[in-house]
């Protein structure tokens, strides 16, 4: 097929511009006849971990070795790369990673300060793992990952990853593929709960350009990252999703400019009186599965929790650069509906008017004795 169409290399520009040479990395499409080349010389740091072929060879003209003849050969021609492709002449497109894979978001999101822009994520599940995706498709090029568990076969159906990664850090999985959206993406990774990740990681990672986003399974994790919050100055938003995913909560704080999360519900249990007296967030773990009667929550509910909090995150990170999307509009807090049915929904279907509700009514106020707001900007003071 690849002999009626034609061979095609998508060629980095970068590789063009260093004048690299060496063994060409990428993919191979024979039905398309497309060689997607994603590396020259040494492998790209994602594919050190991840399966990919070597596609053939790219050398300068004057130093092309007899018998080098295998898959797609490459030579500079007065500094242009020429392709051949067993005996055929290639057709050549450049791609640039950022222009390229970040031009459709031109005019909507500022690319250029948000590859800067840096994204603590804690808890990479089936909230974690979509937010982490969905901040690399928007262009942010920092991450920070922080997840101790593995990925197992009953995640596939709310994870952002899949069948390869089972057995696999979700941390690692979840960088992988942030990798195959933004080759250029920094990302650090920590398989540990939060509370165990040291100061010195935090004084070179918080500031107020860095958005923590909680989106582990219990409200401690986010008591926690709040005070991170509020020591370094970072903005912070919680994703917390309530029984079988029915609906969920969104909590959103700028310190020294909003109360926060600590002012809202204190250390444990919220304050909020038409809220549930527990807590009722359940995505379930594996050793929850086991107690559970009803079903756990599925995709596209966590998903509609979850896209809201994404969105609130890329405002937290845009403020004072682009018009806000949420935040000017969107209170605090905010509870978000999935469904009415009483079926799915229990007793707690009665704080909601309708399904697909979005509460705009709910305000949070700043508590003067609050010991997380006590803190702010304290975190690099000794
Ligand atoms: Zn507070």
């Amino acid at each position: 097929m690849a002999k009626d169409r034609g061979y095609k290399v998508l060629l980095p520009v970068e590789i063009v511009n260093g004048r690299v040479t060496g063994p060409l990395y990428g993919y191979h499409h024979p039905e398309t006849g497309v060689f997607n080349v994603t590396s020259c010389g040494e492998l790209s740091p994602l594919e050190t971990g991840r399966p990919c072929a070597r596609l053939g060879t790219l050398s300068d003209a004057s130093s092309v070795a007899a018998g080098e003849g295998e898959g797609l050969i490459g030579r500079y021609i007065d500094n242009k790369p020429v392709f051949t492709c067993s005996g055929q002449d290639c057709e050549l497109h450049y791609y640039a990673l950022v222009q390229d894979v970040f031009s459709r978001n031109h005019g909507i999101l500022e690319t250029s300060a948000l590859l800067h822009a840096r994204a603590v994520i804690s808890g990479c599940g089936s909230v974690g793992s979509q937010v982490a995706l969905d901040l690399a498709r928007s262009g942010v090029g920092n991450f920070f990952l922080i997840d101790n568990d593995q990925l197992a076969y009953h995640n596939l159906c709310r994870h952002q990853c899949g069948i390869s990664d089972v057995g696999r850090l979700k941390v690692d999985a979840v960088r992988d593929r942030i990798l195959e959206i933004n080759r250029n993406a920094k990302v650090r990774v920590a398989p540990t709960i939060i509370e165990r990740i040291a100061k010195d990681v935090w004084e070179a990672w918080l500031d107020h350009d860095t958005v923590i986003v909680g989106c582990a399974d219990n409200r401690e994790a986010d008591v926690y990252a709040n005070r991170l919050s509020q020591l370094y100055m970072a903005p912070f938003v919680s994703i917390g999703l309530w029984e079988r995913a029915f609906a969920g909560e969104l909590f959103w704080s700028i310190p020294g400019e909003t109360p926060c999360y600590y002012c809202a519900f204190g250390a444990k249990t919220n304050n909020l009186s038409f809220r549930p007296s527990q807590n009722r967030r359940v995505y379930t773990t594996e050793e929850d599965l086991g107690k559970l009667t009803f079903e756990p929550g599925i995709a596209v509910d966590i998903g509609f929790v979850t896209n809201i909090g994404i969105k609130i995150a890329l405002d937290l990170l845009g403020r004072g650069r682009r018009p806000m999307r949420l935040l000017d509009d969107i209170k605090q807090f905010t509870l978000v509906c999935n469904t009415t049915n009483v079926q799915v929904a229990g007793d707690l279907q009665e704080i909601f008017d309708h399904a697909l509700q979005v509460t705009r009514s709910i305000d949070v106020e700043k508590h003067e004795e609050c010991p997380h707001c006590r803190v702010a900007g304290k975190g690099r003071e000794a």
